[in-house]
Order: C-alpha cells, then sequence, then structure tokens
C-alpha cells in the first residue's frame, strides 16, 4: 500500500473519530523528531501514558527505543523508511517492554504494528499513522506451547520412543525422525503410512494389527507387538501403544501412539523360549519310557495280585500323567510363542470328544462326579486334539478347584450358528479382578487355600490362544465361594 491522500475533516469530528479507533498514533513526518499529533484512547491505555505526556512531543523522547532490539524494526528506522519508500510497513511481532511504575520494573509486552504515510495535498509524506495491536498473551500462549512440544520431543528422544499420528478421516500421517529410524530409514526421509505398513507381515496384519484395532475400537486403546523387516532385510521387533479419538457419533477420527525398539528384550525371552523348549522336548522322551514301563509294570502286578504295589504304581502313573501334562504344557507354550503352533482342521463330533476327555480325566477325577448328556452328534470343523486339549484344561482345572465328592458338569449345545461348551463347578470361584486376568500367561490366583495345588498358569492361555485361532470365543463366569463355569463357543 503507498501513501493514503489527506482529505480534510473538520478537525474536531476528526479527532473524535482518531480518539476512539482501536490502537492508532498520529505522528508528523518531521523526520527525525515525528511530533506525535493524535493518539486514540486505546494506544494510550496499551502503552500506559496519557495524551497529556505525549502530544507535541517528538516520539524517540516519549518512547525510548529498547535498547534489546534490531535496528530495523526500531520505530525511528522505521519511521524513516515509510516517508522515504512512501510504502506500509508491517511489522508482525516485537518486543517493547512497558515501564509499570507502581513496581517500578518493566513488563514484558510483544506488539503486532503497522505504520501507514499519509500524504498532503502536494503529495509529500505530512503523517504516519501508527497502529499497534497488543499480542503478548498470544506470543506467551505460542511460547508455551512450543515449550511443552520442546519437553515432551525430548523426553521421548531420551527414552528412545517414537511418535505417529494417524488421522482416519483424510488419511494425514505425521510421525517423528524417530519412527523413520526404527523402521531402518534415514531420519529425514518422507514415508507414507503404506511405506511403513508394507514392513509387516501380511500374517502379522490379520493376527495382530487388525484384531488390536478392533479392540480399540470398543475400549479407545490400543497395544500390541510386531516384528518388522527393515530396507536391509533385517528384522525388529517393535511395540505399539496407543488410542483412538472418536468424532461425537463415536466414529474413529484419529490414532495416535508412541513405538519403542523392543528388538534387545525381544530376543532374551525368544532365547528364553528356546531354552524352555529345548528342556521340555528332553524331558518328553525319558518321560514317555517311563510311563510306558509303569504301564508294562501294573500289567504284569495285576496278575499277580499285590493291592500295594498295584496302588503304588497308579499313584506313580498318575503322577507321570501329571508331569507330563505340565511338560507338554511347556512345549505347546513355546510353539505357540515361536509361531510354531498348528492346527489341524478336520470334521469331528464334538460330543464324542468331550465323552472321550472325561474318560481321560478319570484317573483324577474319581473323587467327583462328572455330569455330561451329550445330545445328537454336533458336527464341528476344528483341530480335534486342540480342542480336547481346551476342555481337558477345563476340566482338570474344575477338578483342581473344587471340593472332593462336588459335581461337574458339562455341556454342549448349539446357539446361534455356534457350539457352546462349558464346564461347571461347585468350588472356590474366582473374583471379578481376577477374572479379567485368568487368560493371560503365567497368571495364577494368589490365594491362601489354593498355594498349595501345583500349576503353572498357563493351561487357560492356551486354552484362549487355541480358541482364537479357531476365531471362537472363550469366557468365565464365576462368584467367589459358589463356582465357576467356563466356557468356550466355536463358528460352525
Ligand atoms: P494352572 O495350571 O495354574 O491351573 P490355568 O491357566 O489353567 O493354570 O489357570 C489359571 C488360574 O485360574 C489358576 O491358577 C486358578 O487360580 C484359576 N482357575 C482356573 N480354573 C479355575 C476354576 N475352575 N475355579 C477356580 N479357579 C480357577
Amino acid at each position: 500500500m503507498s501513501a493514503v491522500p489527506l482529505h480534510t475533516l473538520p478537525e474536531d469530528i476528526f479527532r473524535t473519530v482518531f480518539e476512539k479507533s482501536p490502537g492508532s498514533l498520529l505522528v508528523k513526518a518531521d523526520v527525525p523528531r515525528f511530533t506525535i499529533l493524535a493518539a486514540s484512547d486505546k494506544y494510550l491505555a496499551v502503552t500506559a501514558t496519557t495524551r497529556d505526556a505525549i502530544l507535541g512531543r517528538g516520539f524517540s523522547e516519549v518512547f525510548p527505543e529498547n535498547t534489546n532490539i534490531d535496528d530495523d524494526i526500531k520505530a525511528q528506522h522505521i519511521f524513516k523508511k515509510v516517508v522515504e519508500t512512501r510504502q506500509k510497513i508491517d511489522i508482525p511481532s516485537y518486543r517493547y517492554d512497558i515501564f509499570d511504575p507502581d513496581t517500578y520494573t518493566y513488563e514484558e509486552h510483544y506488539w503486532s504494528c503497522s505504520n501507514v504515510p499519509i500524504a498532503d495535498g502536494d503529495g509529500k509524506i505530512a503523517y504516519i499513522l501508527n497502529t499497534v495491536v497488543d499480542i503478548t498473551e498470544e506470543v506467551k500462549a505460542r511460547e508455551a506451547a512450543i515449550e511443552s512440544e520442546n519437553r515432551f520431543r525430548l523426553a521421548t528422544e531420551a527414552t528412545g520412543l517414537a511418535t505417529w499420528d494417524l488421522n482416519l478421516v483424510d488419511q494425514s500421517f505425521v510421525y517423528s525422525p524417530r519412527m523413520a529410524e526404527i523402521f531402518g530409514h534415514n531420519a529425514d526421509d518422507v514415508l507414507s503410512v503404506a511405506t511403513f505398513r508394507s514392513q509387516i507381515t501380511d500374517d502379522d496384519m490379520d493376527n495382530i494389527i487388525k484384531p488390536s484395532f478392533r479392540q480399540a475400537i470398543l475400549t479407545g486403546n490400543y497395544l500390541y507387538e510386531v516384528k518388522i523387516t527393515r530396507p536391509d532385510t533385517s528384522l525388529r521387533w517393535i511395540k505399539t501403544q496407543g488410542i483412538i479419538i472418536f468424532d461425537a457419533n463415536h466414529k474413529p477420527i484419529r490414532m495416535l501412539g508412541t513405538i519403542l525398539d523392543i528388538t534387545e528384550s525381544k530376543r532374551d525371552e525368544i532365547r528364553k523360549n528356546d531354552f524352555i523348549a529345548m528342556a521340555s522336548h528332553e524331558l518328553k522322551t525319558p518321560l514317555t519310557s517311563l510311563k510306558a514301563y509303569i504301564q508294562l509294570l501294573e500289567k504284569k502286578i495285576t496278575k499277580d495280585g499285590d493291592a500295594f504295589i498295584n496302588n503304588a504304581l497308579v499313584k506313580a502313573g498318575n503322577q507321570v500323567n501329571k508331569m507330563s501334562d505340565l511338560v507338554y504344557g511347556f512345549l505347546d507354550l513355546s510353539r505357540l510363542e515361536s509361531g510354531k503352533l498348528q492346527v489341524k482342521i478336520q470334521y469331528f463330533d464334538i460330543n464324542d470328544l468331550i465323552t472321550e476327555t472325561i474318560a481321560e480325566t478319570l484317573p483324577v477325577s474319581y473323587n467327583h462326579q462328572i455330569v455330561f448328556n451329550p445330545g445328537a452328534p454336533i458336527i464341528v470343523n476344528a483341530d480335534s486334539e486342540r480342542i480336547g486339549q481346551v476342555v481337558g484344561n477345563f476340566l482338570s482345572n474344575a477338578i483342581k478347584y473344587s471340593p472332593k465328592e462336588s459335581t461337574i458338569t458339562v455341556s454342549s449345545y448349539v446357539v446361534d450358528n455356534k457350539v457352546q461348551v462349558s464346564v461347571s463347578d461347585t468350588g472356590i470361584g474366582i473374583r471379578p479382578k481376577d477374572q479379567e486376568k485368568l487368560f493371560q500367561r503365567f497368571y495364577r490366583v494368589e490365594n491362601e487355600n489354593i498355594k498349595n495345588i501345583s500349576g503353572f498358569g498357563i493351561g487357560l492361555y492356551l486354552a484362549s490362544e487355541i480358541i482364537q485361532r479357531h476365531k471362537g470365543k472363550i469366557w468365565v463366569e464365576s462368584r467367589e465361594g459358589e463356582g465357576s463355569t467356563f466356557s468356550f463357543s466355536l463358528p460352525l
């Protein structure tokens, strides 16, 4: 904008309009004095001065320059430039502190100002209209935001955490440089969501990420661990944790979270799993032959009819069975963790399977009464050995955690195109806070009454993994002191 020509207004009208205008000051273009001719009420208020104190005086006399600001934004310099160039000059933000006579200190202030040249009748620049807006609040808020962002960035950088933010509506994606590094790229590479996704296998996408996203839609939080392949083909493990933000209609609109490289701790875990796998594998062979010898002896002894030895062998056999259950449990656990737990799907009658599994528990269940009334065959398409393992786990827990002579009821029925199998006992029951965690690895309830009952807390974890691999559901209903019902359902 170049110089504004001056149109003559009756002086009193001009003065009223000017004095009521927002932060405005009119100075004469008498370089270098710049005599102050008029000031609006607002200008006087924001600069904490009075009309009497400034009218007719030179600008720098009244408003001495801040020594700590750059020369080219000092008022004298700007005013001169406006006169020379005949152009309007804006200073979007500069600091000019105001003296507070009450405290005798200077108060920090930021201003945005504009300087418009005004020409007289001959086209000569006669005045400068200086308008100021106090932007101290905005500047302070911006500084606070930057400081808090810096603090957050330093904290995340110190812990090696990467952060990311995905807008689910327009797919815009923001991530910290650390995320690119974790995925094996340069910190300043510009990468798309698709690039990051392509570093995760389709299997992990289907089995880990999609289920945890589905879960997050319900809870608002997600957490998963997944492997990624870097461009140099090396494998890393990451743990990602975050939240989903919903709009008023509960539609997910934004996902944000952190990523941590957990490769080192994962390697330790893998080594530990390998050790468990190896140890349980080595234990399996002597146990199997021990079991075979006990069976052989049982057969021989029965003929001779020595009651004590017979009884001792049955007990030894039971203990060996218990031990082999534990060893097989560990073997399954390590297979599961290394992704080698396979399911062999085939058609079978689940009622037959339940009947067989109940028969197999007889050596340990003779003190309990197990009730099961199989109805018509229910044909399912699943891994019969693994499903038998789940039923067996429910049964052995029901036996372990309910009093002798009590009844355990097993039921199976079809509902909503699913088969549901339940095992109910009238045992010690489970508190609600434990119920949520029972299906986690190594979780055992802490309770004085059951501290002598053996177990490692892997049975239900394995059961839930097996049922998940069949796309089924597993759950418990229980009341402390009254009993529990463990159930699973499988799609038909
Ligand atoms: P464990 O080998 O320790 O029994 P599980 O994973 O099968 O391992 O069970 C985990 C925990 O759940 C058990 O330690 C026990 O505290 C609790 N639990 C399982 N089944 C029952 C049940 N029928 N009644 C009471 N508590 C149970």
